[in-house]
């Protein structure tokens, strides 16, 4: 048997070790949850294996994760029979560098979340919240389908550094002992680990038996039957189900502590059978705009678990949408590659994403707070859809919400319902302008005929507006959409006669002007007229009509597209 080998963790995990032990005092008992729902994850991820790998053998271990705790060695061992990890898995997933998360975790503890362990889950670290209450812990594994002499021993302190050693283990799997701090005795309990296991994991469809080891309280054991349901939430009825039991199970496959603002469960029968249960999250998570975000839905065939969606399962501007998809026709070695194109697949998205939408659409005519929340958080995504999903668009941009001269706040809280049913008697055209932020918006002299007016403007200043205002095919209800910042301004019915009159004068008027205006700027400008949209300021730059809106075009420029 080869001797320890020390490894040092890096910087930044070493501070969240740290923390770990001594600055999250609320929510400790989560530890449990975390490491639960790591086994859970790793049975998951052995059953899928098995389907593609018959060399990992037959599954004779029914799937189990034990809770046991030791008074008398004052420890509490989370044993799972999943996929287990080899060396390199180990030093990859817990140990040396930190993952991405680590960062994001220490910045979000600060206001009235210092302090709150609860957070851990949803930045990719919950391993190491074992060190909120232990002070070594040991870990010890064995990939399924390695020999048993390529187990593997990990141990640390949480004072940066931890080693490693090869041991013999007799299954696969993995087994997490913590080694309690001084002053967590209280956890040594069947009721008190019973009632944990029972507030946070009740929904892991994998059975957890409790049991006592050691000499004192071994006859109080919990024997073999599971304290939790162990059932998948979504196979059973609605009926059945309360508001609290879709919570819990939203926190347990999103690792969110907040609630949802809003689900959905539907048992889908007829050509293809399906259940979807899917959830809107209160908060975007912290990597909603990195390229590798974690997916929203998990697909599931016939209950076990397949893989995480990639985009295929539900469109990309739903990312946020989190649940399980649970298809009854696919087979159950599906891989990624077979789900494009399979029929089945194609039939649960567009039913998925109109069941989403409408529950959005629900959500903004019965609850408008919750959906100017959902906005907040969600809105830039979801106007990618504008261009990326056709068929849906117009259900789309009816639940799109914009800033407007017409509000005098800064949110996002017109639609285009609104302005359409504000529009001005002869008004035929939503007006909208592009500017790089809302306060350029704001300013700009473009809005000064349009103010003067009364005429409502649209100001769009997030970079997927631009996709926004082209994908919408420039139509909202049958209404135009016009930049006010190209062509000429055209008020079509709304220019009345003395207003044209007096157009008209103003260019007979200062026609030499703009004539050596026109010689000044030549080969720079496309032309030189008067105008009449400004009321303040005395000149401002148009794009010509068919020239690629001026934002639009220095964004491409920004972006080095050609
Ligand atoms: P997350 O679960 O969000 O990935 P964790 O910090 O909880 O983050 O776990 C880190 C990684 O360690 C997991 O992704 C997994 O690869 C590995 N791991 C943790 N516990 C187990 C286990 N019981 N069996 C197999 N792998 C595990
Ligand atoms: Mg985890």
């Amino acid at each position: 048997q080869a001797d320890a080998e020390t490894f040092t963790f890096q910087a930044e995990v070493t501070q969240l070790l740290d923390l770990m032990a001594h600055s999250l005092y609320s929510n400790k008992e989560i530890f449990l949850r975390e490491l639960i729902s790591n086994a859970s994850d790793a049975i998951d991820r052995s059953r899928f294996e098995r389907l593609s790998r018959p060399d990992l053998g037959e599954d004779d271990a029914p799937p189990r994760i034990r809770v046991e705790y030791d008074k008398d060695a004052r420890t509490i061992t989370v044993a799972d029979n999943g996929i287990g990890m080899s060396r390199a898995e180990v030093i990859d997933n817990i140990g040396t560098i930190a993952r991405s998360g680590t960062a994001e975790f220490l910045r979000s503890l600060s206001g009235d979340r210092r302090g709150d362990a609860a957070l851990i889950g949803q930045f990719g670290v919950g391993f190491y919240s074992a060190f909120v209450v232990a002070d070594r812990v040991t870990l010890t594994t064995r990939r399924a389908g390695a020999a048993a002499a390529e187990g593997v021993r990990w141990s640390s302190d949480g004072k940066g550094e931890y080693t490693l050693e090869a041991v013999e283990r007799a299954e696969p799997g993995t087994t997490i002992v913590l080694h309690l701090r001084e002053g967590e005795e209280d956890l040594l309990n069947e009721h008190r680990l019973r009632s944990i296991i029972q507030k946070y994991s009740d929904h892991i469809s994998v059975p957890i038996v409790l049991g006592a080891q050691g000499g004192s309280g071994a006859d109080q054991a919990g024997g073999d039957s599971p304290v939790n349901q162990a059932s998948a939430l979504w196979t059973r009825p609605k009926n059945e189900l309360t508001e609290r039991d879709y919570h819990d199970f939203y926190r347990h496959i999103t690792n969110d502590f907040s609630d949802p603002l809003a689900y959905l469960h539907a048992k889908v029968e007829g050509r293809y059978e399906y259940t979807l249960l899917l959830y809107i999250p209160s908060h975007a998570p912290y990597d909603l705009w990195m390229p590798q975000a974690r997916r929203g839905v998990r697909l599931h065939v016939q209950r076990v678990f397949i893989l995480e969606d990639d985009g295929r399962l539900l469109p990309r501007y739903l990312r946020f949408v989190r649940g399980v998809i649970d298809s009854a026709d696919l087979p159950l070695n599906v891989s990624r590659e077979m789900l494009q194109g399979s029929r089945a697949v194609d039939h649960i998205r567009s039913s998925a994403v109109k069941r989403v939408l409408r529950l959005l659409k629900d959500m903004a005519d019965n609850e408008p707070d919750k959906y100017a929340e959902f906005w907040k958080q969600f809105g830039s995504v979801l106007k990618e859809g504008i261009a990326d999903d056709p068929a849906n668009r117009e259900d789309i941009a009816e639940l799109l919400r914009f800033t407007s001269t017409h509000s005098a706040t800064q949110e996002a809280d017109v639609s285009l319902h609104d302005y359409v049913d504000r529009m001005k008697e002869g008004q035929d055209k939503i007006y909208y302008l592009l500017a790089p932020t809302l306060a350029a918006a704001t300013a700009s002299p473009h809005l000064e005929a349009f103010r003067k007016k009364g005429i409502e403007v649209l100001l769009l200043s997030e970079a997927v507006d631009n996709w926004v205002v082209t994908g919408l095919l420039q139509e909202f209800g049958g209404k135009r959409l016009q930049s006010v910042a190209q062509g000429v301004p055209d008020f079509g019915d709304l220019a009345d006669e003395a207003e044209k009159k007096e157009a008209e004068q103003a260019s007979a008027d200062y026609a030499d002007l703009v004539g050596k205006l026109k010689e000044a700027l030549a080969g720079k400008a496309w032309d030189v007229r008067v105008s009449s949209r400004l009321t303040t300021s005395p000149a401002c730059i148009v794009a010509n009509e068919a020239d690629t809106e001026l934002t639009l075009a220095r964004r491409l420029r920004g972006s080095g597209l050609p």
